[in-house]
């Protein structure tokens, strides 16, 4: 097999791991054509950068050999499975190749673990500085820390990247223990996340790439081994609040032939949905974890967007006054967002909103937000748009 046919070979195990993709909401079919033919070929996702940019995101693995034995994945040890790897050369030449090819503009790089994580991230590190020093590679690069990295390796990796990312895999050391019996959450997930983003404030960031240290994220696997939504959202909220990390992915549990979990039923995909509804309110919107509605169980309602649950217990008997409410308070009321909440700011100076049109115009679901709003004191009454909102 060559790089490419080796690269190419990863693809089923690179669905599960979540980097920076966005649905083509609002594309056309042709675009949508092109990237299914790409994925089709590459393990190729279209992916919002944090700067914003929508790019071809090439995500691929080192190596598919894995010593580890999770429970969920399809390289586990052990199993009977088609296996490659990449010399970080021919990585590094493949990614070049795929970005002349106008194939992928960027990349994200994870490997299964060969000879302990130490040697693995060195060879990560290695197509980094091979990519970024010889190929004078401009493009995104996203690399995973392998659980058990060192702190000059983490360093290292940081000076190469635009996103480091360690999966926690589960909320806490029970959920982890069931889903990966060979990680440590304290050790090998918990202290490489926390030296991230020590590293970043303790080093001046010219000494990274482009002189801004990247971001850093990581990832769950939901609904295999019983974790609530509770767990994750709590955890995600502490990372969030003392490692920094800029988003938290979740990944939905789908279960993989000759694996212990095989029987196991796959998660609700609605489940995922409001997870990152809940993730995005507490992020971008001023929620906190105390106003996001749980069930007694610890799960979010899967039949109610969390914004639209809180809003029906808290602004249905005390409607928000459009031309009156600050910024935190126009964010709250569904189908506005933090863009749109300016925009209605901004429009106030020049008069008041008097009609529920002047809001559709700012781009507001006016379907959503009609019930919690008051316009010059008066709720108004919903009237369809002409189109689809
Ligand atoms: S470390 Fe676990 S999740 Fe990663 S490739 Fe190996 S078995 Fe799969």
């Amino acid at each position: 097999m060559d790089a490419l046919e080796k690269i190419k070979s990863f693809s089923i195990y690179m669905d599960y791991e979540a980097a920076e993709e966005v649905r083509l909401t609002g594309s056309s079919a042709a675009q949508v054509k092109e990237l299914e033919h790409l994925k089709a070929r590459f393990p190729v996702a279209q992916a919002c950068l944090p700067n914003g940019q929508t790019i071809p995101l090439l995500k691929t693995m080192q190596t598919s050999a894995c010593e580890n034995n999770c429970n969920y994945c399809c390289f586990r040890s052990g199993r009977d499975t088609r296996r490659a790897s990449l010399m970080p050369d021919e990585m590094a030449e493949a990614v070049v190749k795929l970005s002349d090819a106008g194939i992928a503009k960027g990349v994200f790089l994870s490997s299964g673990i060969v000879n302990g994580g130490v040697t693995t991230q060195d060879r990560i590190i290695a197509t980094a500085e091979i990519l970024r020093h010889r190929y004078h590679y401009p493009h995104y690069i996203h690399l995973k820390i392998m659980p058990g990295a060192e702190k000059d390796q983490i360093f290292r990796a940081m000076q190469l990247a635009d996103r480091v990312s360690i999966n926690l895999e589960g909320p806490n050391e029970t959920s982890l223990s069931r889903l990966a019996p060979r990680k440590t959450f304290l050790d090998q997930l918990l202290t490489p996340l926390r030296l991230i983003e020590q590293i970043r404030q303790s080093n001046p960031a010219r000494l990274a790439w482009k002189g801004t240290w990247p971001s850093s994220c990581t990832q769950f696997v939901v609904g295999a081994v019983g974790e609530t939504d509770l767990d994750l959202l709590q955890t995600t909220e502490q990372l969030r609040s003392h490692f920094k990390i800029a988003r938290a992915y979740f990944s939905n549990f789908a279960p993989v032939r000759d694996t212990p979990f095989e029987n196991l039923p796959p998660a609700n995909a609605w489940r995922m949905n409001r997870l990152y509804q809940a993730f995005y309110l507490l992020r971008d919107y001023q929620f906190n974890l105390e106003e996001i509605q749980f069930s007694p169980t610890g799960h979010l309602d899967l039949q109610k967007d969390p914004k639209l649950a809180w809003a029906e217990q808290h602004l249905k008997v005390h409607p928000i006054e459009i031309n009156r409410a600050d910024y935190e308070e126009l964010i709250k009321i569904p189908g506005i967002g933090p863009q749109i909440a300016q925009k209605i700011i901004l429009s106030r100076r020049y008069g008041k909103i008097r009609d529920i049109s002047d809001l559709r115009k700012f781009g507001v679901s006016t379907r959503r937000a009609a019930n919690f709003i008051l316009l010059d004191g008066h709720q108004p009454a919903y009237q369809p748009a002409l189109f689809n909102e």
